[in-house]
């Protein structure tokens, strides 16, 4: 059985949509062994940008058709209104689409939201309620699920959260050691992201190795613009590096990761404002701040030619990386897999090895032949194992696929 479900990723200003053929869709899917009932085609895809600027712009692709305008687009409500004209004209309009549901990525669901959950009044009010913990993101989710509400008024809605995956970690792992009482006035607590991507690389990690799901000791590396590393074990997450906000942990493009907190009192001493602060510490850190560019190509082109600047850089984001991956280790009693995910992680061989070198004590041993064929054509299209044979640990490179993994557990849910 084959269906057809629409996934929306939508932001303040931008709404990415695609349109995913799923294969399946079975009822194995939650199971520690889910086979490859996840695999999905995607059939069309868009990016409708710059809502609520003088000029938005649209880009959509359908097979070899590709469209792209600019108009004005006020509001998300207008955004899908312009989706629906990018279908029509690459030849399908939406009620011909087939859609039997909707995908929605929210990137925030607190404690209340564990599973992917059905889109009523009630959800979607909690939704924006849940703004306060992530006021970049969840606005922008809600007013993207208003209107998809509206032109996809007959097929039902699904929240999938980036949180909802981590929400198994233990008390010791997710509390902050603040007052109890403050720290629940506040809803103050580690939730964790990217979990969509730390669930499906983990499952397609244990499919690649043969292994079943529910025995393995994993730490996924999900290396992006934003990063950040998982323990999973047995399937589920016991600890990872975001916490009440995507800025903890690693470093990343624009973000500091971990940092004293008691920089933010320094500076806030020192005359910063908060609004400063916060664009100091989310928008100017990280790579760009230390080195000038957030992009990892520019960096690794300058440590190649031997950049001081960029060799630090390139030292302090390799360092935070094998940091946690000396936690996680001690979290889990050790790893059955190291996996690497995302844009710097699918694609940067060297800093795979930085990683990965020298730590034969862990059984941690990487091939480094095997780690730079895995880019020899660019990024990597199915996932690869670049341990060596002797390595205890097995270390993958596993595409991530948030989108697919959006629309799969769509299906699940509403299909069954
Ligand atoms: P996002 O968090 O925006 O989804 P991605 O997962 O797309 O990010 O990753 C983007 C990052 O991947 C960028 O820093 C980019 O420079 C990096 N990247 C892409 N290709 C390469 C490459 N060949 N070598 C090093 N880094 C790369």
């Amino acid at each position: 059985m084959t269906q057809r479900i629409l996934v929306i990723n939508a932001g303040s200003s931008s709404i990415k949509y695609q349109l995913i053929h799923v294969a399946g869709g079975g009822a194995d899917s939650g199971s520690a062994d889910s086979g490859t009932a996840d695999s999905g085609v995607t059939l069309a895809s868009g990016l409708i940008e710059r809502i609520g600027e003088p000029l938005g712009r649209v880009k959509h692709r359908a097979g070899e058709t590709v469209l792209e305008w600019e108009t004005v687009i006020p509001d998300h409500t207008e955004g899908f209104a312009q989706m629906a004209r990018a279908f029509a004209e690459s030849g399908t309009p939406l009620d011909e689409l087939g859609v039997v549901a909707v995908g929605h990525r929210v990137v925030q669901g607190g404690s209340d939201f564990v599973e992917p959950t059905l889109i009523d009044d009630a959800v979607e009010a909690r939704i924006l309620e849940l703004a306060e913990l992530a006021p970049l993101h969840n606005p922008g989710h809600y007013r993207a699920i208003v209107a998809a509400r509206q032109v996809f008024a007959d097929v039902p809605h699904v929240a999938v959260f980036d949180t909802a995956f981590h929400q198994t970690m233990p008390p010791a792992a997710y509390t902050y050691a603040i007052d109890p009482a403050l720290a629940a006035r506040h809803g103050i607590r580690r939730y964790g992201f990217h979990g969509i991507s730390h669930q499906v690389v983990s499952r397609r990690a244990a499919e690649v190795i043969g292994r079943p799901l529910g025995e393995l000791n994993q730490i996924v590396l999900h290396l992006g613009n934003g990063a950040s590393v998982c323990a999973v074990r047995g399937g589920v997450s016991v600890d990872t590096s975001m916490g009440l906000t995507p800025l903890e942990g690693l470093v990343m493009g624009t973000r500091s990761g971990d940092i004293d907190p008691g920089v933010l009192l320094h500076l806030l001493r020192a005359g910063m404002t908060e609004a400063e602060l916060d664009d100091t510490l989310n928008k100017r850190s990280g790579v760009l701040g230390l080195f000038g560019s957030n992009d990892m190509r520019d960096l690794r082109a300058a440590v190649a030619a031997g950049e001081p600047a960029a060799e630090l850089t390139f030292d302090v984001y390799a360092h935070r990386i094998r940091h946690y991956l000396g936690a996680y280790l001690a979290v889990l009693g050790g790893a059955d897999t190291i996996v690497f995910t995302a844009g710097v992680g699918e694609n940067h061989a060297p800093l795979r090895e930085a990683v990965c070198s020298g730590l034969e004590w862990f059984g941690i041993e990487i091939d480094p032949a095997l780690n730079a064929a895995v880019n020899a054509d660019g990024p990597p299209a199915e996932p690869q194992v670049i341990s060596s044979a002797s390595s205890r640990v097995a270390i993958l490179v596993v595409p991530t696929d948030e989108e697919t993994e959006i629309a799969r557990q769509t299906a699940q849910l509403v299909l069954g």
